[in-house]
């Protein structure tokens, strides 16, 4: 099928045969691209405006957001979208035995990703940082949607849910518009809604150390997510240190795993998943997996 391309508006029209016309737009939300790609040209609009929502409220970065006040104050009132994202994480802590764990902010700090000033923090800074760190020191009250950092100098991190729950909170939009197909990728956090004209979406997921395809994957209604160590990542004497941490030992994960894509019916559960696998290595990862029957390992690489 021949492809023309032409920009509109930043918007492009991909024209195919008669009547099976996609229109796909980018924007930069959430740190990364967000593509939309549907045969309504309203979808993207409306998936942007949702994201850019959530955006506001969980990230970490935006000072007025609910994450980043809680950060500050400590203890916070805050809106149904973000207690049930922490009720959500909280349910991958303890499926995952603490390998998926929020509080990892304090270590996103010393080792300079939160600010990409890269560094190797001291045993010392280690050791202090870890005692903000574990989402039982986060206190839940379910009456009043009030949530405590129950250690000074805890800060919560979102960036290994915040992604596949936007993107479901988007999802959720486009079907109460009514829009039937679209396929959200948002920096590899990927939805597929319904159809592409009665075939269900085709997805390359990229090859962590090449600029190839690692495996292509037909998808409807559900998500994919991939976590590595390739993207965010410095190399200090010949060793890598990649952005997901071992809550428990406080440093970069060192886990065999080099990348891991999973499918889920929802964003939410592929994002935490993948990132915990990531964390656990295959096997652990592979028990984790057991807990959520309706989600699977799709690629799973390993260092040689
Ligand atoms: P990406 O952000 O590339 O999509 P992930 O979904 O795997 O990748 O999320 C990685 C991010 O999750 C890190 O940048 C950090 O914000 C956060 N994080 C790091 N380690 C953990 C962990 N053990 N549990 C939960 N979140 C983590
Ligand atoms: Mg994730």
């Amino acid at each position: 099928m021949s492809k023309i391309i032409f920009g509109f508006l930043g918007m492009a029209l991909l024209c195919g045969c008669q009547n099976q016309q996609l229109y796909r737009e980018t924007r930069v939300l959430m740190g990364t691209f967000v593509e939309v790609t549907s045969p309504q040209p309203q979808a993207p609009a409306i998936v942007f405006k949702e994201i850019s929502r959530i955006e506001n409220l969980l990230s970490k970065y935006n000072p007025e957001g609910e994450i980043a006040r809680l950060n500050r104050s400590g203890k916070l009132k805050v809106s149904p979208d973000t207690y049930s994202i922490i009720k959500k994480a909280k349910e991958f802590w303890l499926a995952s035995d603490g390998a998926f764990d929020i509080t990892v902010g304090p270590l996103m700090d010393i080792w300079g990703f939160t600010d990409k000033q890269y560094r190797l923090p001291s045993d010392e800074e280690i050791k202090t940082a870890l005692t903000r760190v574990g989402f039982d020191k986060i206190i839940l009250n379910d009456s009043n949607n009030v949530l405590q950092l129950s250690v000074s100098g805890m800060r919560l991190d979102l960036g290994a849910i915040a992604k596949g729950y936007a993107v479901d909170c988007a999802v959720k939009r486009l079907k109460e518009a009514g829009i039937k197909s679209c396929l959200i990728n948002a920096g590899g956090q990927i939805h597929a809604l319904g159809y592409k004209f009665f075939q269900p979406w085709a997805i390359g997921v990229k090859h962590p150390r090449t600029s190839g395809t690692a495996v292509n994957v037909a998808l409807r209604d559900e998500s994919v997510s991939t976590s590595g160590d390739y993207e965010q990542y410095f190399v200090k004497d010949g060793v890598r240190y990649a952005h997901i941490f071992n809550p428990k030992t406080g440093y970069p994960v060192d886990s065999a795993v080099i990348s891991v894509t999973v499918i889920a019916p929802d964003g939410t559960t592929a994002d935490a998943l993948s990132t915990a696998i990531f964390v656990l290595g295959k096997e652990k990862g592979e028990a984790l997996l057991k807990k959520f029957p309706q989600a699977r390992i799709i690629n799973l690489v390993e260092r040689k």
